[in-house]
C-alpha cells in the first residue's frame, strides 16, 4: 500500500507521490535557540524524525533540512542580559539542543542551517520580490511584503483575508501606519540600539522571521519540495508567509505536502513557564531515560493533541520496559540456545511474526500512526514472550529478535542497551573467576558467569581456556 499523508493545504489524507522518484525533500522549521529546548519542542522533534525513518525503511533517499533560528529578539535579550554576543547564547544552546537530540535518538538532520549564515540568501530573495512588486520599502528601511499582492494568500491555514484584515487586532502592530495594508509582514526591518546587524541597500538591518524558511529550504532542497514540516502554531502566519515568499519569488509551488504536529499540554492545560507547568526535556531527562518521553510521544497521533501527566509517563514507562525486558529475555536464551536449522514449527511462527510487520506497515501507511503502530510492536511482544522459550533454537530467536528490532528501530526507540561493561572489565572479572575456581569457590565463579551474562557476556570454557564474546 502506499502512505497516505494528511495535507494541511487540501485538509485531505493524500497519497504519497515524491516529486523525483525515490527521493523526499523534506524542510521541517526549528527551534529558536535561546534557551534550553522543551518537550514541547521535542514533539516535532520525534515525530518526524519517526517520518523520516519511515519513508527511509521505505527506501526513499530522504534529504532532511531543519534550521536553527539563532537571530531573534528573544536570543538578542538574553544576550544583553548576560552581557555577551548573541552568538555566544545561540551557539550554547544549538550545543545542549543536539545533546537532547541525540538523547532522544533523534537523527542529526542532513543540513542544519543557521539564520546567520544565510543572510546573504535572504538579500537576494528580498531584492526579487521588490523587483517583481511583491515587496516594498517603507520609509524607515523596513521592507515589507505586499500581502495582498499574492493572490492565494491563506490558502495554507484556509483563512479569508477580508475576515483577516477586519477581525485581528494583532496584526495592528505599531508601524503599521507605514505599511499600505495591516497584513502586510516584514522581510527586513532596521537595527535597534544593541542588536546585530547586516548591510543591505534598505537600511543596516536584520531579517523578519519568515525568510529564512524559504531561503534555506531553497538553498538546500530547491524551489520545490515534498514535505514542509512544523507545529501546528506555525501555520499562520509562518508557514502561509513561506508560501506566499517562495512561490512569488521562485514563481513554483513550495511544498507538495504541509504536516504539522498538534501540541503537547501539561495536565490538559497550555504549557505556560509563567505558569509553572513547564518541563525542559533535560529536566524529563534526569527522572526518566528519553527513550521514555520518545515512547509517550508517539503513544498519540501527531495531529492529536498530546497530554503529559507524570501518570502518562509512568504507562509510557511501563510500556516501554516490557519492549525492552522482552528483548533483554530474547538475548538471555540466545546465550543457551541450541545452533540447529529452524523446525516447522518454528517457521509457522517465523512466519505468524512476519504478519506484525504487516499491520505495523499499513499503520505508518495511514498518516504514520504511531499510536497504532505501538500496539503492533505490544502484540509482537506478547507473541514472543509466548513462543520464545528454552527449547528455541537460535535461528527461531534471532529471528523474532530481528522483528522485534526492526518495528523499534523504524520508530527510534531504542531497546536493547549496548552492555555497560568495558573490555578490560570483562577480563578482570573473567580473572577473578578463574582465581576462586582454583581456591574451589565454586559458588563466587558461578555468581561471575552470572553476572557477566547479564550485561550480555558469554562465557566459553575450552581447552585453550576461557572465551568470551557479546551476545
Ligand atoms: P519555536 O522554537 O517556538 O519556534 O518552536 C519550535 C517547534 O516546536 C515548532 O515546530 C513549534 O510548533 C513546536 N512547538 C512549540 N511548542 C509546542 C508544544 N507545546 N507542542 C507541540 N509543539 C510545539
Ligand atoms: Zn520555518
Amino acid at each position: 500500500m502506499s502512505i497516505q499523508i494528511y495535507n494541511t493545504l487540501s485538509r485531505k489524507k493524500e497519497e504519497f507521490v515524491p516529486l523525483r522518484e525515490g527521493e523526499v525533500k523534506m524542510y521541517v522549521c526549528g527551534p529558536t535557540v535561546y534557551d534550553l529546548i522543551h518537550i514541547g519542542n521535542a514533539r516535532p522533534m520525534i515525530v518526524f524524525d519517526t517520518v523520516r525513518r519511515y519513508l527511509e525503511y521505505k527506501g526513499y533517499r530522504v534529504n532532511y533540512v531543519s534550521n536553527f533560528t539563532d537571530v531573534d529578539d528573544k536570543i538578542i535579550k538574553r544576550a544583553n542580559e548576560e552581557g555577551v554576543d548573541a552568538q555566544v547564547i545561540s551557539q550554547r544552546y544549538i550545543e545542549e539542543c543536539k545533546k537532547d537530540m541525540a538523547a532522544m535518538n533523534v537523527k542529526p538532520a542532513t543540513t542544519h542551517p543557521l539564520a546567520t549564515q544565510e543572510i546573504g540568501g535572504m538579500l537576494e530573495m528580498i531584492r526579487t520580490l521588490i523587483e517583481k512588486g511583491y515587496a516594498y520599502r517603507a520609509q524607515d528601511g523596513t521592507v515589507y511584503y505586499r500581502t495582498r499582492s499574492f493572490r492565494e494568500y491563506g490558502k495554507l491555514s484556509h483563512k479569508n483575508l477580508d475576515e483577516l484584515r477586519g477581525g485581528n487586532r494583532s496584526l495592528l502592530v505599531s508601524g503599521q501606519d507605514q505599511k499600505e495594508d495591516p497584513l502586510d509582514f516584514v522581510l527586513w526591518k532596521p537595527k535597534k540600539e544593541g542588536e546585530p546587524f547586516w548591510e543591505s541597500e534598505w537600511c543596516q538591518g536584520r531579517p523578519g522571521w519568515h525568510i529564512e524558511c524559504s531561503v534555506m529550504s531553497k538553498r538546500y532542497l530547491g524551489d520545490e519540495i515534498d514535505i514542509h514540516a512544523g507545529g501546528e502554531d506555525l501555520v499562520f502566519p509562518h508557514h502561509e508567509n513561506e508560501i506566499a515568499q517562495s512561490e512569488a519569488a521562485n514563481g513554483k509551488p513550495f511544498a507538495k505536502y504541509w504536516m504539522h504536529n498538534a501540541f503537547l499540554n501539561i495536565e490538559n492545560r497550555k504549557m505556560s513557564k509563567s505558569e509553572g507547568n513547564f518541563f525542559w526535556v533535560r529536566s524529563i531527562g534526569e527522572k526518566y531515560d528519553l527513550q521514555v518521553l520518545r515512547f509517550f510521544m508517539l503513544s498519540a497521533h501527531y495531529r492529536s493533541p498530546i497530554n503529559f501527566s507524570a501518570q502518562l509517563m509512568e504507562a509510557a514507562k511501563n510500556g516501554y520496559e516490557r519492549i525492552v525486558t522482552s528483548v533483554e529475555n530474547l538475548n538471555y536464551l540466545l546465550g543457551e540456545a541450541p545452533q540447529r536449522p529452524l523446525d516447522s514449527n518454528e517457521k509457522e511462527l517465523l512466519a505468524r511474526a512476519g504478519e506484525f510487520v504487516s499491520r505495523f506497515e499499513a499503520a505508518m501507511d495511514d498518516d504514520f500512526n504511531t499510536a497504532d503502530a505501538l500496539a503492533v510492536i505490544f502484540e509482537l511482544v506478547k507473541f514472543v514472550n509466548t513462543n520464545a522459550s528454552d527449547a528455541s533454537g537460535r535461528a527461531f530467536l534471532q529471528g523474532l529478535k530481528e522483528k522485534v528490532l526492526l518495528l523499534t528501530d523504524i520508530c527510534g526507540l531504542v531497546v536493547e542497551k549496548a552492555p555497560e561493561i568495558l573490555d578490560g572489565e570483562i577480563e578482570a572479572l573473567i580473572a577473578e573467576r578463574q582465581a576462586a575456581r582454583k581456591a574451589r569457590d565454586f559458588a563466587r565463579a558461578d555468581a561471575i558467569r552470572e553476572e557477566l551474562l547479564q550485561k550480555g557476556i558469554l562465557l566459553e570454557d575450552t581447552r585453550e581456556g576461557v572465551k568470551w564474546k557479546r551476545a
